[in-house]
């Protein structure tokens, strides 16, 4: 089973020219909301391929909060563990420009209720998969990974959006998952916006840099340069492997990182050793930015074959 502890936001998504500057404002697209959050996300992308999935996080009682819990439950997953609260329902603002590129407010709401007491009620079982990130509260993150690897449960650790990390929770990923510019906060140490961050060198350099930080393996995600990941062999060196994406015109890439990390959580539940389950997430990835919008662009099992056949 996989355990996903983490958001849900309703995406309002606006077509913009340009962006605004201080004190303008742009007339842009009708907005389009969609069912979104870095962790509703990867529960689905899970959910979606078919597996065992529960999600642990806060809605309003409002139209987003049904939003999501239709989109979640409807992929499979278990809500059991997804409370309604009284605070709107996450919202993520992301505005789109001609280039593709995006920017993005979260008001988080819910999502800061998602607290340790939720946490406290869920049953691990041998076998689960913990995935956390960073859009809850960071006590409700340690707390999860504390009392997962108490169960000796395996962790995955999606440091994003970007922030610097606790030594406990570094240590027990397995993998830390981060792409690009989170990988570069996480090795430079500083607390500036990640846009002040000094572009890393070379993948390889990076994922090395990564492992010193102490996760017992670390995936850095290359949009479509695929992905390295690195862990160290028994002797304790560093093994490192280069995981090609798998080529696609790219429609929308919102949320493919977490299409990413839902697949690979799946992967690892099932047993399959991380590079094999690489592989497979950069499938379920490719198919993300392929289409459409986030939760609603992820494959099922059957449609991920039949693109893999092709
Ligand atoms: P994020 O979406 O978190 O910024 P990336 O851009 O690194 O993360 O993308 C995550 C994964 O999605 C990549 O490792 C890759 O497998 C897949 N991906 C992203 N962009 C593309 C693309 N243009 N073509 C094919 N695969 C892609």
């Amino acid at each position: 089973r996989v355990v996903v502890v983490g958001s849900a936001n309703a995406d309002v998504v606006v077509d913009v020219d340009h962006r605004p500057a201080d004190g303008e404002t742009v007339l842009g697209s009708d907005a389009v909301v969609s069912p979104g959050g870095k962790g509703a996300n990867q529960a689905v992308a899970a959910g979606r391929l078919g597996g065992h999935v529960a999600f642990v996080g806060c809605v309003g009682d409002d139209a987003h909060g049904r939003m999501l819990r239709t989109s979640i439950s409807e992929a499979g997953v278990d809500v059991s563990a997804l409370r309604t609260v009284q605070a709107p329902t996450g919202t993520a603002i992301i505005l789109i420009t001609p280039d593709g590129e995006n920017s993005i407010v979260v008001a988080p709401g819910a999502n800061r209720l998602v607290d340790e007491t939720m946490i406290d009620q869920v049953t691990w079982a041998a076998g689960d998969v913990l995935v956390v990130q960073l859009e809850i509260p960071l006590p409700t993150v340690e707390h999860a990974v504390r009392r997962a690897r108490r169960a000796d449960v395996r962790v995955v650790v999606n440091a994003a959006p970007a922030a610097l990390l606790p030594a406990p929770v570094l240590e027990a990923a397995d993998p830390l998952v981060v792409n690009e510019s989170e990988a570069a906060l996480l090795v430079s140490g500083s607390t500036a916006p990640s846009t002040q961050v000094p572009v890393p060198g070379p993948a390889s350099d990076t994922v090395r840099r990564l492992l010193e930080l102490g996760p017992r393996s670390v995936v850095l995600t290359l949009g479509a340069q695929g992905a390295v990941l690195g862990r160290r062999d028994p002797a304790g060196a560093v093994v490192l492997t280069h995981v090609e994406a798998r080529e696609v015109t790219a429609i929308d890439t919102t949320g493919a990182g977490d299409a990413f990390v839902g697949a690979l959580a799946l992967g690892l539940a099932e047993d399959a050793p991380l590079d094999g389950a690489v592989v497979r997430a950069t499938d379920v990835a490719a198919c993300a930015v392929g289409r459409r919008g986030a939760q609603d662009s992820y494959p099922t099992s059957d449609e991920l074959s039949a693109m893999t056949r092709s």
